[in-house]
């Protein structure tokens, strides 16, 4: 078995699912006390986003990969960052390091297109919604359309992710307002929704909807678990 780099703590609460979840895999997969070789780096998440909120994205990108190479002298064979955002400064990382980086859009999309699924509705923290680095890559390598929320929407949605789901608060009525929000994406024409961010699953499930939901979180970490038992 291979062992699985994380680089969490945007937030911890989501890390924490990834743990779970990759360990729960692992369990499945090969019963009795099977449990995942996992290397976490877990990061200070208010230094990260004052830091994304100040657009100094470059002294996220250093933080980031100092905890990378810190998760590579470790002895992880591949890296996961726990969080859809950050991947915004993956090339950065990625040239200081020697392991992979395993792409959460990438695993997404691969899994969006087994179901053939060709226009898709984004949730996310604003800069994964409105920024390139997240929509092209799914567009361009992928050939699925990728649709937004507008603006006040976004709005919406980003406020929920930092002010309630990273600090593990969950309230109805902003479940009620991101239903809405996916109803919208739908009437436009969204065959699925990419719940791209990873502590969203915290607050809406397929339990909630009868649209197709796309949980990155889980979509990572299973990943993480074939490439560990590939
Ligand atoms: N975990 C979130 C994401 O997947 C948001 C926190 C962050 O900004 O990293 O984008």
């Amino acid at each position: 078995m291979k062992t699985i780099g994380l680089l969490g703590g945007m937030s911890w609460e989501s890390t924490a699912l990834y743990y779970k979840q990759i360990n729960e895999e692992i369990k499945n997969r090969l019963g009795s006390l099977h449990s995942a070789k996992v290397i976490i780096y877990s990061v200070d998440f208010d230094e990260i986003e004052k830091l994304q909120h100040t657009e100094q994205w470059n002294k996220t990108a250093d933080i980031l990969t100092t905890a990378a190479q810190n998760i590579e002298k470790a002895s992880a064979d591949f890296l996961l960052i726990c969080t859809n955002t950050m991947h915004k400064v993956v090339p950065q990382i990625q040239i200081k390091i020697n392991i992979p980086i395993i792409h959460i859009a990438d695993a997404t999309a691969k899994v969006l297109q087994k179901d053939n699924i060709k226009k898709v509705g984004l949730l996310g923290t604003a800069f994964t919604m409105k920024e390139d680095f997240y929509k092209n890559r799914i567009s361009e390598n992928f050939g699925i359309e990728v649709l937004v929320p507008n603006e006040e929407d976004i709005k919406i949605i980003h406020k929920v992710i930092y002010e309630e789901l990273c600090l593990g608060i969950i309230k109805e009525e902003s479940r009620k307002k991101y239903l809405k929000i996916i109803g919208k994406l739908v009437s436009n024409g969204a065959e699925a929704i990419i719940l791209g961010c990873t502590e969203i699953c915290m607050l809406i499930s397929s339990n909630d909807t009868d649209v197709k939901l796309y949980d990155t979180t889980k979509i990572h970490a299973i990943e993480a678990v074939n490439l560990a038992l590939d």
